[in-house]
């Protein structure tokens, strides 16, 4: 007998993606996923990608098996592209990584190895977060699925107050999860002094931080900047686990390319933890994919591709911000309820409305517009053929 499991925003998701493309009107845009999308509404690839792909094609001899724990240079590289210089560390073994199948396959072997290896049964996510942080944590065992304040939803800003207060009352050796930049759904980051206090807290608390960075690069434009919070951590001695995704970065989505790095003080446990993860690996895809993994390191460790990607980042996030300015500027003129200085105040992917069930409904099909349950839509859909359009069906749906 098969028991029916409920992950409802799950299938909320689903459901608008089948939704849309059932949809036969000529005027639906899709804004759901976060993926970024060109000013002509198609999916993006970046040149660059194309450009290592191609060597890396010419270069290929065979296709033997990767090592459980991936392609060894290509750890190293992820570990640096947040940490910058960290041979001292790599040699002797305090930080190392394991090529994981994206992002959530990052997440996927982290919350296994917390609970079966750390005793690890609590786990915090800010509320709202990424929908799949739930259901992993949970089909990993977790007993305790809590969340701490984040978001204020009438002001659309930072609820610090309550991070602080809730991480304060988390009990010791709970797991932390902590999206790093551009924030899934809300795109409303920590500053620099917000996360000093947290990672106090943390510390104090005795907490396990679990971060998690998909959009390195996207809220900024820097890369560098972006991934601060996990440099700081790093330098005050904090030990982590991070969940990298290449996914967003490369615009590489179907490739699954991602990281699960480790950082830590010197400890005879080191061992004991790469032979548990292994064990995880082993027993879950025994080893992972190479093409994807090759392209993002042939960028990451030739200074010229290096440098085309990074600058990338420029364009992307320029035309993120211009759109976001035209958004804002639109809907106020059209006197859309409520406040929108929370669009140009932040970076980033994604924009979070708040749709009611009933409002959301009616955007979809009255106005045929997609967006991720509840309300979240993907900034980089938006373009100068349909943004007064979206902002039109986003005033009159709010009026509702
Ligand atoms: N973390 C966050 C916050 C995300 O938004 C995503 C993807 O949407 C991921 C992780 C996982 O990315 P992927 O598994 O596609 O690499």
């Amino acid at each position: 007998k098969c028991v029916p499991e409920a992950f409802d925003i799950e299938e909320e998701i689903i459901k608008t993606m089948n939704d849309y493309d059932k949809d036969v009107s000529l005027k639906k845009i899709d804004l759901i996923i976060g993926v970024y999308r060109s000013e002509d509404g198609d999916l993006y690839l970046l040149p660059v990608v194309k450009k290592a792909q191609q060597m890396v094609l010419e270069e290929t001899l065979n296709h033997n098996y990767l090592s459980i724990r991936g392609i060894d240079e290509f750890t190293k590289a992820a570990c640096t592209l947040i940490l910058g210089d960290i041979e001292k560390q790599w040699n002797d073994e305090t930080i190392f990584g394991f090529q994981c199948i994206g992002g959530a396959g990052a997440l996927k072997i982290g919350a296994d190895f917390l609970h079966q290896f750390m005793e690890c049964t609590t786990v915090y996510f800010s509320d709202p977060t990424w929908v799949n942080h739930e259901p992993t944590f949970k089909s990993s065992g977790f007993k305790n699925i809590r969340k701490y304040r984040y978001f204020k939803k009438e002001s659309k800003s930072l609820d610090i107050e309550g991070i602080w207060e809730d991480l304060s009352n988390a009990p010791e050796n709970s797991v932390v999860i902590l999206q790093v930049c551009g924030h899934n759904p809300t795109c409303v980051d920590p500053t620099k002094e917000q996360w000093k206090k947290i990672a106090k807290i943390i510390k104090e608390q005795k907490l396990i931080p679990f971060f998690d960075i998909a959009y390195q690069g996207f809220a900024s434009g820097d890369l560098i900047e972006d991934a601060w919070v996990i440099r700081y951590f790093f330098q005050e001695g904090i030990d982590f686990i991070c969940a990298q995704s290449f996914s967003k970065i490369f615009t590489m989505y179907n490739e699954r390319v991602g990281n699960l790095m480790f950082s830590m003080k010197p400890s005879s446990e080191i061992d004991v933890i790469k032979s548990n993860v292994s064990k995880i690996v082993r027993c879950m895809y025994s080893n992972p994919p190479n093409h994807g993994t090759k392209t993002i390191l042939k960028i990451l460790t030739n200074s010229e591709l290096y440098n085309e990607w990074s600058n990338s980042f420029t364009i992307m996030v320029s035309r993120i911000k211009t759109i976001r300015i035209d958004f804002r500027k639109a809907l106020e003129d059209l006197g859309a309820p409520g406040k929108w200085n929370y669009i140009t105040d932040h970076g980033g992917m994604f924009i979070l409305l708040n749709f009611t069930s009933n409002q959301l409904e009616y955007f979809q099909q009255f106005y045929h517009i997609y967006v991720s349950p509840p309300g979240r839509l993907n900034v980089t859909g938006l373009n100068t053929n349909n943004i007064d359009y979206i902002a039109k069906a986003v005033t009159e749906t709010l009026k509702k």
